[in-house]
């Protein structure tokens, strides 16, 4: 496991992990090989035995890693807000990262984009008490059955917990414990269902997976993602951020 001290990521960080491609094409044949012997059952089953990371970032916001994409977490008094929700087999581990952090319920959900390892957990984020806030392409994908080509995999639809109740299409704003936070659609880029979720005042930026930190991303081009998609979303990226900003990219480790 590559336990990356995310507090540390940096801009600089960031330009050179998304130059990295070209070095980094020596993972695909290992993600390849991973794909054709089941990467949904493989990511579920690494997601069941991981350890739930939590790695505080700034202000009142920590990422929890280990189940699936990265998990943001804001606390405060008017309850926790997630990004993400992992996968529903690290229930318990993730259930107990988020006591230990504060005693205030989960309250809101924002999905980066629509795969299961970012949404599996949205049922019971939900069942908690959660809303879910996500692009509408996400709403969209996990209300039919979904075939990913890459993963030879096909998703039912999700539970009705899961659906997203709130959907935008280019931008929404929340506000929520006295913090700003803006969600921008990416236009297709991994999926057609990919955005960002930018902390304000914290200056933190989930860029879902737009960004996998030191290896190759995966492109899902049965959901409308694409090369061209991801050098856009890239590029983004990289103008909306400083050297103050912490990146969180969607993925730090990936099941071996
Ligand atoms: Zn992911
Ligand atoms: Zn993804």
């Amino acid at each position: 496991m590559n336990n990356v001290n995310l507090s540390n990521v940096s801009r600089r960080r960031f330009i050179a992990a998304a130059g990295f491609g070209a070095a980094t094409a020596v993972f695909a044949p290992h993600l390849l090989f991973a794909q054709e012997s089941g990467i949904v059952p493989t990511m579920i089953n690494e997601a069941a035995r991981a350890k739930i990371e939590v790695h505080p970032l700034r202000r009142n916001i920590s990422v929890l890693e280990g189940s699936g994409g990265n998990i943001a977490v804001l606390t405060g008094k008017s309850g926790k807000l997630l990004i993400d929700s992992g996968f529903t087999v690290s229930r318990a581990r993730i259930a107990a990262a988020l006591d230990d952090l504060s005693s205030d319920p989960v309250v809101r959900l924002i999905n980066t984009h629509w795969h299961i390892d970012h949404t599996d957990g949205n049922a019971w984020v939900h069942s908690a008490g959660a809303t879910i806030t996500a692009h509408e392409n996400t709403k969209k994908r996990l209300s039919t059955t979904t075939r990913v080509e890459g993963w030879s995999y096909t998703f039912p639809p999700a539970p009705a917990g899961a659906i997203p109740t709130t959907v935008f299409d280019e931008e929404h704003h929340v506000h929520h414990n006295d913090t700003r936070i803006a969600l921008r659609y990416y236009g297709p880029a991994h999926t057609d269902s990919d955005i960002s979720v930018l902390f304000e005042e914290a200056d933190i930026i989930h860029v879902g997976d737009t960004w996998w930190n030191g290896f190759y991303p995966f492109i899902d081009y049965s959901t409308g993602g694409s090369i061209d998609g991801m050098i856009r979303a890239t590029g983004r990226n990289l103008t909306v951020v400083t050297d103050k900003t912490i990146v969180l990219p969607g993925h730090t480790t990936w099941p071996s």
